[in-house]
């Protein structure tokens, strides 16, 4: 197992965020959403584990309310990047 566990908060916080009304107007295919995963992951530090246990730990460590807005600005970020150029990454 080799899992980064900042690209899973990102991936499902993109899901989220592409579902509210906020982004109602921008592309929501499969290849919006990984170029707003990847632009997003870009600029954030990877956090690589390769146990469960070490999953969870991190994953507890990283979901704070300060983290996440942190995250959430990349995306957002991210997500007007990619929207104002669909496609073309
Ligand atoms: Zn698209």
């Amino acid at each position: 197992m080799l899992t980064n566990v900042m690209q899973e908060i990102v991936h499902s916080l993109v899901r989220v965020m592409m579902r509210g009304s906020e982004y109602q107007t921008f592309c929501k295919c499969e290849q919006c959403e990984r170029d707003i995963i990847a632009l997003s992951l870009n600029t954030l530090p990877a956090h690589y584990v390769t146990t469960e246990k070490g999953r969870i730990a991190v994953f507890e460590r990283l979901n704070t309310a300060e983290n996440l807005e942190w995250i959430n600005k990349r995306i957002i970020h991210s997500i007007y990047v990619v929207g104002k150029y669909p496609h073309r990454h």
